[in-house]
């Protein structure tokens, strides 16, 4: 059963219609990737999703529940989810920003080391990072902080906004292959917004495409390569949301 749906959800930021009319039920443990040209609405789904932003109209179940507007501190605990420029702390350690969450649970200490160490393996981070501060590393291991800390409490649902925008090539190629080591060792249902087919092919099981605000295309990657064999990402992107709107 579905732990994350969205049922003719509208939004509007005063004339502009950021998203209209948009159903959507995520497969339980899989990766579904969102993709569409910036301002076709993909943040402000994310956002419905944990209750950040509230529709208009239409409706958020999460965990076979309508979104509870009242107790979302109590939701985002079981929501990880990461931002594009990492968001972390500036001001804090790496350590202390995976592990704020666990503390302000009480976590004891050991817990918290067991834990870091885990994500640490997974996410290829040495314990050594563990003392900087975030302007101490790298773009990409900044990024790898930011999924840790959203896998910190081992979140049933995983939100990713273009995790991995600003990241170079060959980097990128890296923190991919970790976030799939990491789906592996702890599948979770992951909705992972991005602007690259090729990133969308190589990391989701299910795509859905947007187009100003609305959903255009919602297919497994499977299907997708079978009706469309050995297409270049792009043009494959291009051809569903031409074929969307013919
Ligand atoms: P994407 O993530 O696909 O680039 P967004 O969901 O961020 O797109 O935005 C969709 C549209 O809604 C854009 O036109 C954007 O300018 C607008 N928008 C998003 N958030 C706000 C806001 N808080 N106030 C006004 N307009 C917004
Ligand atoms: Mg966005």
């Amino acid at each position: 059963m579905t732990s994350l749906s969205l049922s003719s959800v509208c939004k509007a930021y005063g004339e502009l219609v950021a998203l209209e009319d948009v159903s959507l039920a995520f497969t339980p443990n899989c990766i579904t990737a969102i993709i569409g040209r910036s301002g076709c609405g993909k943040s402000t789904l994310l956002r419905m999703c944990n209750g950040l932003t509230r529709p208009d109209s239409g409706e958020v179940m999460v965990f076979q529940q309508a979104l509870d507007y009242a107790s979302l501190p109590a939701l985002r605990k079981r929501i990880g989810y990461a931002v594009q420029g990492t968001g972390l702390f500036p001001h804090l350690t790496v350590r202390a920003n995976i592990s704020l969450l666990a503390e302000l649970e009480n976590w004891s200490k050991p817990a918290i080391d067991q834990r870091l160490e885990q994500l640490l393996t997974l996410t290829q981070l040495q314990q050594s990072h563990l003392a900087k501060y975030p302007h101490q590393l790298s773009g990409g291991q900044q990024q790898r902080v930011g999924l840790c800390r959203a896998m910190m409490l081992s979140p049933e649902l995983l939100l990713l906004d273009e995790p991995f925008a600003a990241i170079d090539p060959l980097t990128r190629m890296d923190i991919q292959e970790q976030l799939l080591a990491l789906h592996e060792a702890e599948p979770v249902t992951t909705v992972l917004v991005t602007h690259d087919m090729q990133e969308a092919l190589l990391l989701a099981d299910e795509i859905v495409i947007m187009e100003a605000g609305r959903v255009v295309q919602a297919i497994s990657k499977t299907r997708l390569l079978e009706q469309y064999p050995g297409q270049e990402p792009n043009r494959l992107l291009l051809s569903l949301m031409a074929g969307a709107g013919a």
